[in-house]
C-alpha cells in the first residue's frame, strides 16, 4: 500500500525523501495518530525534523490527496486513506474506529442537495465503545 501511494505522490510531482517514507509508515502503522504523536516517533529517528516540518508535510500529503485529516476534540488525527470514512469515536476512551461506510447510508433531502451542492460528507458517530462499555458492567 505505502509503495502505491509513494508513488502516486511522485506522480503528482511531490517530494519523496526518507523522513516522509517515514511519516507514511507511521500513518500506516499508527490509530489515527495527531501530528504530535507522528512528531513523537520521528524525533527518535531524526532529531534534527521539526515539528513544522512533520506538520507541514500531513499538509501536503492531505494537499495530494493521500491522507485525510479528522478534526476531533480539538486536534486534528490523521490517517492514510485516499477517501474519507466513517468513523465511531469512544466518549470515554477516546478511541476512534473506522466504520464499514456499507453500514451507514446518509438520506439527504432534495431540496438540501440543491441549495448546498455537498461534495462531500464527515461523519462521526459518538457514544461508547464495547471496551468501555464492557468495563462497565464490571464495576
Ligand atoms: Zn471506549
Ligand atoms: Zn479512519
Amino acid at each position: 500500500m505505502i509503495d502505491r501511494i509513494i508513488q502516486k505522490i511522485k506522480d503528482k510531482g511531490g517530494r519523496m525523501t526518507i523522513q516522509r517514507v517515514t511519516i507514511l509508515e507511521l500513518l500506516a502503522k499508527l490509530d489515527h495518530p495527531t501530528a504530535e504523536e507522528i512528531f513523537q516517533y520521528t524525533h527518535d529517528r531524526f532529531p534534527s525534523l521539526s515539528f513544522t516540518t512533520v506538520y507541514n508535510t500531513l499538509k501536503s500529503f492531505k494537499q495530494l490527496g493521500v491522507i485525510q485529516e479528522y478534526y476531533m476534540e480539538e486536534r486534528s488525527r490523521f490517517e492514510l486513506s485516499e477517501k474519507p470514512h466513517p468513523h465511531f469515536h469512544c466518549l470515554q476512551c477516546g478511541c476512534l474506529n473506522d466504520l464499514d461506510p456499507g453500514k451507514i447510508t446518509i438520506i439527504m433531502d432534495e431540496t438540501l442537495e440543491e441549495e448546498l451542492a455537498p461534495v462531500d460528507v464527515e461523519l462521526f458517530l459518538h457514544g461508547f465503545c464495547q471496551d468501555c462499555r464492557r468495563n462497565e458492567d464490571k464495576s
